[in-house]
């Protein structure tokens, strides 16, 4: 069996969901290039706890986490199975509650999952688990944690983290998806892509160290912690590619990274 892919995807405005646009094409683009794994492990920008969670329900609710938007968003179904045993393995190999992570099935399915699942695999056949951004680690737990999920890639199980790299809602011009982007976060997207196609896992976590456009760019880590995730699954030897490399609202990334694919 072939290894899995990791992904991160960036999922930006709710709207996306209903539009034809050079993001919504590159996610059915990339679908035609995507095998077909026995679960699918969601890290999620949106749902944010306090230590890392697992949600191990056999029927996850389907979770509309956004407001004022046209009817037609809060009309689509997508409702996959849980996936209990999938979430079993990543809970035991991310070292279990001695290590802080709790299963916890009072989440579900928020729209960082199902708003990107919906293109990629349409027809919700594949069972889901996903796990919450802990709020109060630092962002090197998050890749310790993630890096001890590698093995899952050889378990047939799909990891889609979904967040965004840039993401300044403070600065976004939310009625214009081609709004010209800031400055700061097209530096911003420029420096973390080069960190990824050179594997440098450092300048990721530690993306402080570049200054305003890092500080521009994440004001919040919530959608940026799931890049993370994405980046410490990468193995020596996978390919890295871009599905999708534009912003959005001018200050969001909708930047998409495949490894291994
Ligand atoms: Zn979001």
């Amino acid at each position: 069996m072939n290894r899995m892919p990791a992904l991160f995807i960036g999922h930006g405005s709710p709207m996306n969901m209903v539009l034809d646009n050079e993001y919504t094409r590159s996610l059915i683009s990339l679908k035609e290039k995507l095998p077909r794994p026995r679960a699918i492990v969601i890290v999620s920008a949106h749902w944010q706890t306090a230590g890392t969670r697992i949600s191990a329900s056999p029927k996850p609710r389907q979770i509309y986490d956004f407001y004022g938007f046209p009817p037609e968003l809060y009309n689509i179904r997508y409702e996959p199975v849980g996936a209990p045993s999938i979430a079993g393995r990543a809970h035991e190999l991310m070292g279990g509650d001695a290590e802080g992570v709790l299963v916890d099935n009072s989440w579900g399915d928020d729209h960082a999952g199902w708003a990107v699942l919906k293109f990629l695999y349409p027809g919700a056949e594949i069972p889901i688990t996903v796990i919450s951004v802990d709020m109060a680690a630092p962002a090197s737990r998050h890749a310790e944690l993630a890096a001890r999920l590698a093995p899952l890639r050889d378990e047939e199980v799909l990891v889609l983290a979904s967040g965004n790299l840039v993401h300044n809602l403070f600065d976004a011009d939310i009625m214009h998806e081609d709004a010209s982007p800031d400055p700061r976060g097209v530096r911003f997207d420029a420096i973390a892509k080069r960190a990824l196609l050179e594997g440098d896992l450092e300048s990721i976590v530690h993306y402080e160290r570049f200054g305003d456009d890092a500080r521009y760019s994440i004001p919040t880590r919530d959608h940026y912690l799931p890049l993370i995730w994405a980046a410490a699954l990468r193995l020596p030897e996978d390919s890295v590619t871009f599905p999708c490399e534009i912003m959005q609202n001018r200050s969001v990334s909708m930047r998409s990274v495949a490894f291994g694919l």
